[in-house]
């Protein structure tokens, strides 16, 4: 069915140069970060598939594909500032890119990894999925509670711990950043007219990876348009070092917890609920304009809002007792007193918890998602 490309690449250290044929996470020498390096890149897109697996020439080799359409995000004005929403994401986080790759990447049938916040979640709900064991580590002073129930609710094993000790696999690795990276191809593909990308900075590989897509980009593409990339940072955080080596130039810029803060605030009014530093970049681009901020992820539904929740989710599943294919935009016509936000944001939990199926399907250059009952939960 697919074009089976010859892919040949390596993973090398980011810091040092050190390079590998072999799965390398960690250098051996310097203990600096890797990242894969293809010999030839073209640039292939399967404009059939709305997910970030459209890029697959582009993206190493899948063991065995697990995916959950993660990618593909919309790109939306949000109070006069575009945005891309990687809220769209399975499970609302930009990690699931991250995820997707990994989980179809991996040989072994178990996962080690201590706890980052999001990105474990993301990480537990794909592994779940793969068929793969996650055995989380866990410092019980330094891990958000829903997380932790979700976490253990998707089946994963949880350890508690109580030195840091990082061991397994982390978020920075190689395949983290090939996830990440398909973020610049999506804006390069869609061509919007901005000069600037807004991200925001904490451990940096998110920017990293931008910085290697719109490096690649550059090599395969004459009629690549450079951005300006810039990593938003709050006020007192550090800059991260894996900026430094970045092919790509990464301008460095911050905003004050307090823009942050009203930013974060502002972006709730419209229901994202985000972290100051996932606000951070939002801020920016709007003091500054001309540019995409992106917005990373939105926190799933809190314990304040569960009981409303339940109610909504007794409505949703009245409705698919007809058995029939139903889009989010039509369920909020036919409940006719929930947000639509409301309903999206039900429609993803229930997907999680397997209740409800979904399935993207494109219309015109959108990607609009269908959703049913599945079978097994009737
Ligand atoms: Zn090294």
């Amino acid at each position: 069915m697919h074009i089976n490309l010859n892919k040949n690449y390596k993973f090398k250290c980011i810091n040092c140069g050190f390079e590998s044929q072999k799965e390398t996470f960690k250098c051996p020498k310097c203990g600096g970060p890797m990242q894969i390096i293809y010999d030839n890149l073209a640039w292939v897109v399967d404009s059939k598939i709305p997910s970030m697996w459209r890029y697959k020439s582009l993206l190493p080799e899948a063991n065995k594909l697990i995916s959950f359409n993660e990618g593909f995000t919309p790109i939306r004005k949000i109070f006069g500032v575009l945005s891309k929403l990687e809220t769209n994401n399975p499970t609302g986080l930009y990690a699931d890119r991250a995820s997707s790759i990994i989980v179809s990447s991996f040989k072994n049938k178990i996962i080690e990894t201590s706890y980052e916040e999001d990105f474990t979640l993301s990480l537990a709900y794909y592994s779940k999925k793969a068929g793969i064991k996650l055995r989380v580590y866990v410092m019980p002073d330094n891990v958000d509670p829903q997380d932790l129930i979700a976490i253990a609710k998707l089946g994963s094993e949880i350890l508690f711990r109580n030195e840091i000790e990082k061991s397994g696999l982390e978020y920075e690795n190689p395949y983290t950043i090939e996830g990440l990276k398909t973020i610049s191809y999506e804006i390069y593909e869609k061509n919007p007219k901005v000069d600037k990308i807004y991200v925001p900075a904490q451990s940096g590989t998110l920017v990293y990876a931008l910085s290697k897509g719109f490096y690649e980009l550059r090599q395969m593409r004459k009629d690549f348009n450079e951005y300006e990339l810039i990593a938003v940072k709050l006020h007192h955080a550090n800059t991260p070092e894996i900026l430094n080596y970045s092919k790509y130039r990464i301008k460095i810029s911050e905003v004050s917890s307090r823009e942050a803060l009203e930013s974060m605030i502002s972006l709730s009014k419209r229901g994202f609920n985000l972290k100051p530093l996932a606000s951070a970049a939002y801020a920016l681009a709007r003091i500054e304009g001309n540019g995409i901020s992106i917005i990373t992820g939105s926190r799933k539904i809190s314990m304040s809002e569960s009981k409303k929740y339940s109610e909504l989710k007794r409505d949703i599943i009245n409705i698919f007792s007809d058995n029939k294919k139903r889009t989010a935009y039509e369920i909020w016509l036919e409940l006719n007193k929930y947000s639509l936000r409301g309903i999206y944001k039900s429609l993803n939990m229930m997907v999680i918890n397997g209740e409800l199926c979904e399935e993207p399907i494109l219309k015109g250059q959108r990607k609009i998602k269908v959703y049913w009952r599945c079978e097994d939960s009737l």
